[in-house]
């Protein structure tokens, strides 16, 4: 591998970085509202940094996944980033979905609006128990042939975005009786179709940001073939299509928090004195410093290792699995360790580090749990494929 990185890369990466340093950490004292989303778009539009990951025929940079995870990591120094840039979970994996999965009448009516901003989307696939959870294919949303097209009865939740959501990208089972893997199919469910009901925000520790964490039930919700992405019986299948570089991705976003935290950690241990000295000359404080930074250029190196993967068309869902239980666990432990390098302050509201303290642990949770993927890792491992 070649670890340079091309010079117009590197002045974008400089780029993002001054738009994050200037416009948006600034703005993180003002309440999250669309206004506030509209505006910072506005403004990295104008800095030609919008969309680094969108196709350049719908306005974006047209970027690969090498370049996505060096802009992503400095837009996700605040979590106001990836949202100026247009590339935040779940639209942008939606986007990428779209963007390779969809029909052209799909694109045209889905995502044009979405990459311009113009709408929101979601991605419905977890369930209560007994339904999907850290299994999928436990699903018991059902979609029947009806006249005409297809029915969906079934209830979502944790449905990321899906309050205001223009459409829910679905999964639904189409044939129970077909192989565990084969029995879905995803549909592309406008979220004014009657039937279809946003029922609450499920409170989650962290912020909800726009649109939240959504409960949404079908009862009776109708679609035609049309909405069908891909074919039928392929929804588990494209669910990995979009949750492989989609947890990369959060991975990404997720460096740049880390990569903050260790800075607003080490210049506070900078000033602060204690028993004589200052903390970075305490070597317990300086094994923090260092144990964080370690495991941050590890998640780097592991990230780029798949992004660089992906782009070679390389099947990535061993590295994907690798990068997420590495990355989350690490991005848990470098927060936990600014936190107590800043002492009391770190707990309190005058640092971002007890809003990333708490956004953090749901890393570890969701695009499948850490116990989940060391499963699959471990099962390529043992069956020889690695
Ligand atoms: C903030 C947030 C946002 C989310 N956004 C979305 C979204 O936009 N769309 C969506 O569809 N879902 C979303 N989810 C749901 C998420 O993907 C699920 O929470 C995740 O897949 C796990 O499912 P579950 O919560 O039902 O856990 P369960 O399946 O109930 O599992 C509970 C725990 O059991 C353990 N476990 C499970 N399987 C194994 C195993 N094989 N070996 C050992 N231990 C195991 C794990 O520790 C796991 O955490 C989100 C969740 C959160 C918290």
């Amino acid at each position: 591998m070649n670890f340079d990185l091309d010079p117009q890369l590197i002045d974008l990466r400089d780029r993002v970085a001054a738009f994050v340093r200037n416009e948006v950490i600034p703005a993180e004292s003002k309440p999250f509202t669309p206004e506030l989303v509209a505006e910072l778009r506005g403004k990295a539009r104008r800095a030609g940094i919008f969309g680094p990951q969108l196709p350049r025929e719908y306005g974006g940079l047209g970027l690969g996944t090498i370049a996505m995870c060096v802009l992503f990591e400095q837009a996700g120094r605040s979590f106001l980033g990836p949202v100026a840039l247009h590339c935040s979970a779940p639209d942008e994996g939606n986007m990428e979905l779209l963007a390779h999965q969809a029909t052209d009448e799909q694109r045209e009516r889905w995502l044009r609006p979405l990459v311009e901003g113009k709408i929101r989307s979601c991605f419905a696939m977890t369930e209560p128990a007994p339904g999907a959870g850290s299994d999928p294919t436990m699903m018991t949303t059902r979609a029947t042939r009806v006249d005409g097209g297809w029915e969906i009865n079934g209830l979502k939740w944790f449905a990321t975005g899906a309050e205001g959501a223009a459409f829910a990208v679905t999964i639904a089972v189409t044939d129970p009786d077909a192989d565990r893997h084969h029995r879905a199919t995803m549909f592309l469910v406008p979220t004014d179709t009657p039937g279809y009901r946003f029922v609450r925000n499920v409170p989650v520790m962290g912020e909800h940001g726009i649109g939240g964490h959504g409960e949404v039930e079908f009862t009776n919700v109708r679609v035609p073939d049309s909405a069908i992405v891909g074919k039928v019986g392929d929804g588990f299948r494209l669910a990995l299509v979009r949750l492989g570089p989609a947890r990369l991705t959060h991975c990404m976003r997720w460096m740049g928090i880390a990569r903050r935290a260790i800075d607003i950690a080490t210049d506070y241990a900078k000033q602060r004195e204690a028993f004589g000295k200052k903390l970075t000359e305490h070597q317990s404080v300086q094994w923090m410093i260092a144990d964080s930074e370690i495991e941050l250029h590890a998640s780097r190196l592991m990230v780029m290792q798949a992004a660089w993967a992906h782009e070679q068309g390389s099947e990535i869902r061993h590295e994907s699995s690798i990068c997420k239980v590495f990355v989350a666990e690490a991005v848990n432990r470098i927060i936990d360790r600014a936190v107590q390098m800043c002492g009391a302050l770190g707990v309190s509201g005058d640092t971002p580090l007890e809003h990333f303290y708490r956004e953090a642990r749901a890393f570890r949770i969701y695009d499948g749990p850490s116990e989940v993927h060391r499963m699959v890792i471990a099962r390529n491992v043992i069956k020889g494929k690695r």
